[in-house]
C-alpha cells in the first residue's frame, strides 16, 4: 500500500531527525551542569530522563515516579481478553538507573514555579533548573452523573493498566454464558482514540471463542472514531454476532451510571449489563493542575517546538497530559515528545535555542490476537504549532488479504518491543 510506505519512510525520517539534532550538539551540551527533574515514569517520562542522562552527563536527573514498576496501557488490551499475560506489561527503571538517572521512588503532590521546587509525598523537596511533567492522564469523576472513585470497582474503566485492567479481564471470565458487556466510550479527546474499538475486538474474540451466546455493546459519545471504516469492516467480517457499536447520534452517550445496579442510562434507555466497562471523560494528571499548566480544557497547552508550558517558564509538559492535536494522545507520540523535549531542555541549558523537526505517530490496533491494522500520522512543528505534513500519513487498506492483517500484528509486536527497550531499556 504506497500510502502506508511513504508514511512509514517519513515516520522513520521524523525519528532520525529529533536523534541527528541531538548529535550535532553533544560537545557543547555535555558541559551544563544543572538539575533536571522529570515528574512520571511511563513513556514520555522515562524516554526523557534516559536521554537526558545521556546528553547532559555533568547535570543531575531525577526521575519521579511512585511506582517501582510501570505498567504499560499498549497490548493491556490482549490481557483484557485473556491472551496475554499482564507480568508482560511491566517494565522498571533499573537501565535508567545504571545510566545515571535517579529513580525518585515518590509521589510528586505540589510544585512551586517560582522557587522552582517540587513537594514529595515523603515530605521532602527537589529544586530544578528545568522541569518536565508527563504525568499522563487522570479521569473526570462526575463527567457522568453518578460515576466517582467507587464506581471503577465495579464498573472499571481500564484506562490505567494495572488492578484495574485485571479487574475487567477477571469480571468478562465469570460473566453468565449469555451475558451482556456494555462499554462506555467518551468524546474526544482522550487517551489512545483507537483504544477503545482495539479492546472491543479483543472482548468480542473473547466472547466468540468463550461464551458464544454472549453480546458486546458499545454505548459511544460520538459518531465516528479513529480506523472507523476499519473496524467495521473487520466487526462484520469476525463478529456479526457478538459486537453492537451505537453512536451518539443513534442515542448512545451515555449520562448517568448507576454501580450499585450495573445500570447505564443514555438519553433515551437504561440498559442493565453483567460486565460494564465506563471509560470516562479524561484530563491531564492532576500534578499539572498543581503546577499551573492546565487551561480550561483540563490538558496543558505547550510550545510545539520545545514543549515548554505555555503558562509557566522553566517547566515542560509531554505526552497524554499536553494540547499536541493533530498528534494524538499515545505512547508513541509519548515517547518521540519525551526525545524532542530532552533535547529542548539541553539546548536551553546550554544557551541554544530549540529547533523545529518532524514528528511521527503509528497505531497499530488488534481485529483479533493475530490481526491488526494501523494507521501513521506526520507532523511538523515549523510554524510554532503542530499540523498535519499533507500527502503524508496513511492507513492499512480496506478488504486487505488476512495475511496482511497477520503482518501488521507481528509487526505490532516489534514496535511494543522496540518502544519500551527505548524507554526502559
Ligand atoms: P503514562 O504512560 O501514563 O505515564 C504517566 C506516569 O506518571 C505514570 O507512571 C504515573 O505513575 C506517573 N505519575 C502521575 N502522576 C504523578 C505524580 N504526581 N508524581 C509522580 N509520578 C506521577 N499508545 C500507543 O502508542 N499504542 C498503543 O497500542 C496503545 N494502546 C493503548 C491501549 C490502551 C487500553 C490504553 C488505555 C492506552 C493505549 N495507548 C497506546 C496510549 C498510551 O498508553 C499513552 O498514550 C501513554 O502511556 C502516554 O504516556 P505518558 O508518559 O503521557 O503517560
Amino acid at each position: 500500500m504506497s500510502n502506508l510506505s511513504i508514511s512509514r519512510r517519513q515516520a522513520i525520517a521524523g525519528l532520525g531527525l529529533g536523534s541527528i539534532a541531538s548529535f550535532s550538539v553533544l560537545p557543547a551540551l555535555s558541559q551544563a551542569r544543572a538539575h533536571v527533574v522529570v515528574v512520571g515514569g511511563g513513556f514520555g517520562g522515562a524516554t526523557a530522563a534516559r536521554l537526558l542522562a545521556r546528553l547532559l552527563p555533568s547535570s543531575e536527573i531525577t526521575l519521579v515516579d511512585p511506582s517501582p514498576k510501570y505498567m504499560a496501557c499498549p497490548f493491556s488490551n490482549l490481557v483484557i481478553g485473556s491472551d496475554r499475560p499482564m507480568e508482560m506489561q511491566a517494565f522498571g527503571y533499573d537501565a535508567l538507573q545504571a545510566e545515571g538517572v535517579v529513580h525518585a521512588n515518590d509521589r510528586a503532590t505540589d510544585v512551586d514555579p517560582t522557587a522552582r521546587t517540587v513537594t514529595l509525598q515523603s515530605g521532602s523537596s527537589l529544586s530544578y533548573d528545568r522541569l518536565i511533567l508527563s504525568p499522563g492522564i487522570d479521569l473526570r469523576y462526575g463527567a457522568i452523573e453518578g460515576y466517582d472513585e467507587a464506581t471503577v470497582e465495579t464498573m472499571p474503566h481500564a484506562w490505567k493498566a494495572g488492578p484495574q485492567t485485571l479487574r475487567l479481564r477477571d469480571q468478562l471470565q465469570t460473566l453468565p454464558e449469555d451475558g451482556l458487556v456494555v462499554m462506555s466510550v467518551p468524546a474526544a479527546p482522550y487517551r489512545c482514540p483507537p483504544g477503545p474499538y482495539e479492546r472491543a475486538s479483543l472482548i468480542a474474540h473473547y466472547l466468540k471463542s468463550a461464551k458464544p451466546r454472549a453480546k458486546l455493546l458499545i454505548l459511544d459519545a460520538k459518531d465516528s472514531f479513529s480506523k472507523m471504516p476499519l473496524f467495521r469492516e473487520a466487526w462484520q467480517r469476525l463478529y456479526p454476532d457478538h459486537l453492537e457499536w451505537r453512536s451518539a447520534g443513534d442515542d448512545g452517550r451515555v449520562n448517568r451510571v448507576d454501580a450499585e445496579t450495573r445500570r447505564l442510562f443514555t438519553d433515551f434507555e437504561e440498559i442493565e449489563a453483567d460486565v460494564a466497562n465506563v471509560i470516562p471523560p479524561q484530563k491531564a494528571g492532576w500534578i499539572a493542575d498543581r503546577a499551573g499548566v492546565t487551561n480550561t480544557t483540563g490538558w496543558c497547552p505547550i510550545d510545539a517546538i520545545s514543549f515548554e508550558s505555555a503558562l509557566q517558564s522553566n517547566i515542560h509538559v509531554i505526552g497524554d497530559a499536553t494540547i499536541a492535536a493533530p498528534m494524538p494522545k499515545s505512547a508513541f507520540s509519548a515517547n518521540l515528545q519525551g526525545k524532542i523535549c530532552a533535547v529542548a531542555v539541553a539546548r536551553a541549558l546550554s544557551d541554544m535555542a530549540p529547533e523545529p523537526t518532524v514528528l511521527a505517530n503509528t497505531c497499530y490496533s488488534y481485529l483479533a490476537p493475530d490481526q491488526a491494522v494501523s494507521i501513521t500520522g506526520v507532523y511538523s512543528n515549523e510554524d510554532g504549532q503542530i499540523s498535519n505534513v499533507p500527502g503524508a500519513g496513511g492507513l492499512s487498506p480496506l478488504d486487505a488479504d488476512i495475511s496482511d492483517r497477520r503482518a501488521e500484528a507481528k509487526q505490532a509486536e516489534d514496535w511494543f518491543r522496540t518502544i519500551t527497550r527505548e524507554a526502559f531499556g
